[in-house]
């Protein structure tokens, strides 16, 4: 591997991020919002509740999550993004931070268990800001691949139950596979898998925009979340 190896891995990953983050904000968002219904769904919160008691619920970024830079996913024979990668990354992050040192970023929560009440403190990913994640495309790769299992099973209903577009359950799209071939392979295979990634998430895209016009309500979210309600 050469050592400016991990600067045009690392464009290619931020091209990914990117097309990932618009795609989250145009049709996911809204869950990641509404955390605590989207849970409720789940069948071992049946008869859970919880009443934020301090600070900001953070969803799924936890302290140390921005920071995993585990790959997953069927196939995948690389258990981690490349070194070279990861510290290309590291150093965007470095400059990003000191750039916008005035972002409060981090800080923690508590949580009040309705049952018994008690409360459990928990801590933000170290990223984490007023407005949510101060990465843009260079968060982690758990942070692209991971949606819950109320969010798989909604798009999985807006794809035709087609695993192969949307991904296996532990690899969202592909995800890990794309960045598993970021990180290792030449730079023709590495272009070639992004196109088929970009391919892939074109479809997931217009197949939710198109059901998102045809039920005419404010997000997917909120479309699943007033069905469960019936
Ligand atoms: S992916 Fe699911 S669990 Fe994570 S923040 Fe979004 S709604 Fe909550
Ligand atoms: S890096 Fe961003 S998206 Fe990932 S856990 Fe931290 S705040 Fe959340």
């Amino acid at each position: 591997m050469q050592v400016d190896d991990g600067f045009w891995r690392l464009r290619l990953y931020k091209a990914v991020v990117a097309d990932l983050n618009e795609f989250f904000a145009a049709f996911l968002s809204d869950y990641c919002c509404n955390c605590p219904q989207v849970i409720a769904r789940l069948p071992e919160a049946a008869g859970e509740s919880f009443e934020l008691v301090a600070g900001v619920y953070p969803g799924c970024c936890h302290r140390g999550a921005g920071d995993i830079f585990r790959l997953e996913g069927v196939g995948v024979e690389r258990s981690h993004l490349a070194p070279e990668l990861v510290a290309a990354l590291q150093q965007e992050r470095a400059q990003l931070l000191r750039r916008d040192n005035r972002v409060v970023r981090g800080g923690a929560y508590t949580i009040r268990r309705l049952a018994d009440q008690t409360t459990v403190r928990g801590a933000h990913c170290r990223y984490f800001g007023p407005q949510g994640c101060t990465l843009g495309v260079l968060k982690g790769p758990l942070c692209i691949n991971f949606i819950c299992p109320p969010i798989r099973d909604d798009l999985l209903a807006i794809c035709n139950d087609d695993p192969d577009l949307v991904g296996p359950e532990e690899d969202f799209l592909f995800i890990y596979r794309t960045l598993a071939v970021i990180s290792y392979e030449d730079p023709f295979r590495a272009e070639a898998e992004v196109d088929l990634f970009r391919q892939r998430l074109l479809g997931v895209k217009e197949l939710c925009r198109s059901f998102a016009e045809s039920s005419k309500c404010k997000s997917l979210f909120d479309y699943f979340n007033s069905t469960q309600e019936q």
